[in-house]
């Protein structure tokens, strides 16, 4: 071994390496937060648990086609209506369930809703949906889906069915204004 490699052998370059990378982010603001009694805010786009509207809902089964793994299921029947003295036939929703254990919160279901806004949808902020039983508990009626009995909804986040809307979960954002009526302009 030459004089300067025992010399260089010596000095700890490494330690100093490793030490500027810990000052560093020693002095970055923090990130981490004391779970349970504080919680991030995912993103608008995050992807957590379902929200449903029945009402809104025109029975078309485009998302239970578009799952891969065909975890939601469908059932509806027809009724007979008379409009107008004409009889008409209208779909009525039997069952919507989702299995929502096995889901991998790809969101194809969501982009397959034709309706708007959508009457499924992913972006509920909501992400607290742990139990000790699974089945059960982590399958999903379409009351459950709406009303979200046993869910921990983020902090501000509504159930579907007290009105949260998929694009703005916490009801936080200006609504739109309605639409001027037709000819209304340079009035
Ligand atoms: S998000 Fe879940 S339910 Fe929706 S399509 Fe993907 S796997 Fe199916
Ligand atoms: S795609 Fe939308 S409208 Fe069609 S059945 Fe599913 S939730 Fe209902």
């Amino acid at each position: 071994m030459s004089l300067w490699a025992l010399v260089c052998s010596l000095i700890p370059f490494e330690l100093g390496q490793g030490l500027g990378v810990t000052g560093k982010y020693f002095l970055r603001k923090k990130t981490t937060v004391q779970y349970p009694e504080k919680k991030m805010e995912p993103t608008d786009r995050f992807r957590g648990m379902f929200g449903f509207s029945e009402e809104r809902c025109i029975v078309c089964h485009a998302c239970a086609k578009a799952c891969p793994i065909d975890i939601i299921h469908i059932q509806d029947h027809f009724v007979e209506l008379e409009v107008d003295g004409k009889k008409k036939k209208k779909k009525v929703l039997d069952r919507y369930d989702i299995d929502v254990k096995r889901c991998m919160f790809c969101g194809l279901c969501e982009e397959a809703c034709p309706t708007a806004p959508v009457s499924i949808w992913l972006t509920t902020k909501t992400y607290e949906t742990a139990t000790y039983e699974r089945n059960e508990q982590l399958y999903f009626t379409k009351e459950r889906l709406q009303n979200w009995q046993g869910v921990s909804a983020y902090p501000g986040v509504l159930a579907p069915n007290a009105g949260m809307l998929p694009e703005d979960p916490m009801g936080t954002k200006p609504k739109a204004a309605p639409a001027e009526p037709a000819g209304k302009e340079g009035a």
